[in-house]
């Protein structure tokens, strides 16, 4: 089996340190570097609750990935950062798997057409739990028979865009087999703006924020005389990780950009 030399870009997140934790334990993985806001020139081992790894902090990912011969960057840092640190991994011959968020259709196509340029593969997943993906594909079925549909995201309130990418991702699946068409009263009106959520081709989708929330979503049909729901739940992070996992070690045989778990699991 052959190693994979890792670097993790948001190490002191609650993403990040999971996947730290998750690379160290790895017996096929090696954590090679990390990039974090601060830290420079400290090791892994001396952030407090991190595991004890002598590898370096950099708060420069140039300058990290100059250094170490890296093959997968894992990016979980912030929206403002995901494309930017794939420009870079791309330039370093690096193969990132990024798990923030916030990436617009035009962002992905411009990666997908570096990523197919340079023959590297990447992967950007919204949501890395297996049961999220399980979700969404149950409710692109659904949305076969039951065409209306509104999709309830709920978050923690550090999150900072809204609606979450695996909201948006379930909508454009339903979006493939539904077609499109305005929900609700034809007539209604919003007596406070936003009452009735985003809308996605007729969709609606509502974001809720709150402390003591991780990552939850339902997605709720209505049909003549009957509803259905669909909800999974990410009770921790660790709900996250046979996901990253699993994109690092697919990513290394892959030569162009896969966006959604979806795309990788039978
Ligand atoms: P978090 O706790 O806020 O962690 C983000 C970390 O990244 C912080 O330590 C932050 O440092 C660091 N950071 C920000 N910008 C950076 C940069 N340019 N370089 C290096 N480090 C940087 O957030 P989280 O809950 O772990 O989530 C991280 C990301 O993953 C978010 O985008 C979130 O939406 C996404 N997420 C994805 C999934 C999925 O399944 N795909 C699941 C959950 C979350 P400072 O605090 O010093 O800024």
């Amino acid at each position: 089996m052959e190693t994979i030399r890792v670097a993790i870009a948001g190490p002191r997140g609650k993403m990040g340190r999971e996947a730290v934790k998750m690379v160290e334990e790895a017996a096929n993985f090696q954590l090679m570097a990390v990039v974090d806001s601060k830290n420079e020139g400290k090791k892994v081992r001396d952030i407090d609750g991190l595991p004890a790894s002598d590898a370096p902090i950099y708060t420069s990912l140039e300058e990290c990935l100059t250094a170490h011969d890296v093959d997968v960057l894992v990016d979980l840092t912030a929206p403002a950062f995901g494309k930017k640190h794939m420009e870079i991994a791309f330039a370093h011959g690096v193969r990132p798997v990024v798990g923030t968020t916030g990436f617009t259709e035009a962002d992905i196509e411009e990666l997908r057409k570096t990523a197919e340029e340079k023959g590297i593969g990447a992967i950007i997943a919204p949501n890395f739990a297996i049961g999220a993906i399980l979700m969404m594909k149950f409710a692109q079925v659904a949305a076969k028979y039951l065409p209306d549909v509104e999709i309830i995201e709920m978050h923690h309130d550090r999150k900072l865009d809204a609606p979450s990418g695996t909201a948006i991702k379930t909508a454009q699946l339903i979006r493939e087999v539904r077609e499109a068409k305005e929900q609700g009263h034809p007539d209604e009106r919003e007596e406070l703006q936003g009452a009735r959520g985003a809308n996605l081709d007729g969709m609606h989708i509502h974001s809720v924020r709150l402390p003591g929330l991780v990552a939850h979503q339902e997605v709720l049909f209505g049909g003549v005389g009957q509803t259905l729901k669909i909800r999974h739940d990410s009770i921790d992070r660790t709900s996250f990780m046979p996901g990253v996992k699993l994109s690092i070690e697919t990513v290394m045989g892959i030569d162009t950009l896969v966006y959604g778990l979806e795309n990788i699991i039978e």
